[in-house]
């Protein structure tokens, strides 16, 4: 599974700015077994342990939905501030010069309802972070987190400790 998503995922580099190399899904997303295959392994560990999947703006979105699917549970959509109609919980979080928000709906979940966070990939962790919180804020618990690729230099693993994120590719 890993050396096929490696084999398959493109470097961008210098993108969106120089100094950035992009890891670009979309070729694992185009190919019809892979994206089953990597859809069924992120949803596997999780089986009958969550109630819905909140699964983070833009790319998370593309694998979250199926992965809600597989496991019976719904969907929340964690958007960028401003992208949602209706009351929202929002949690900052810093990035490299200067802070981003991400968003849900205020009532997206019931408190103790089981959660799992997915994103496509988790750099340093500060997005996944911010998801868990407005999980936590909400009364939710958190299952678990699954992103189809780590850059494990960024360490953002340690941001979700004691959660182990599932990962299918570890560069
Ligand atoms: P972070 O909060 O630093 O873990 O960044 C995670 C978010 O930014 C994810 O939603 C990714 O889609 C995106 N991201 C960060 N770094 C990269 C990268 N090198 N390649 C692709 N996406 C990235």
């Amino acid at each position: 599974m890993a050396s096929a998503v490696a084999r398959t995922l493109r470097d961008v580099v210098d993108f969106p700015e120089p100094g950035v190399i992009f890891k670009d899904i979309t070729p694992v997303l185009a190919d019809p077994e892979l994206l089953r295959r990597c859809v069924a392994a992120l949803a596997a560990p999780f089986a009958n342990q969550v109630d819905l999947v909140a699964a983070i703006e833009a790319r998370g979105f593309i694998l979250g939905a199926p992965v809600a699917v597989a496991l019976g549970a719904g969907f929340i959509p964690v958007r960028k501030a401003g992208k949602l109609p209706r009351p929202t919980v929002a949690e900052t979080y810093q990035l490299e010069y200067g802070t981003a928000a991400v968003e849900v709906h205020e009532d997206a979940l019931q408190p103790g309802q089981r959660v799992l966070v997915v994103d496509d990939v988790i750099a340093t962790g500060g997005t996944v972070e911010a998801s868990l919180r407005l999980v936590h804020r909400l009364g939710g618990t958190v299952v678990g987190v699954a992103a189809l690729c780590e850059l494990s230099q960024l360490g953002g693993r340690a941001r979700m400790a004691p959660l182990e994120p599932r990962v299918l590719l570890t560069l």
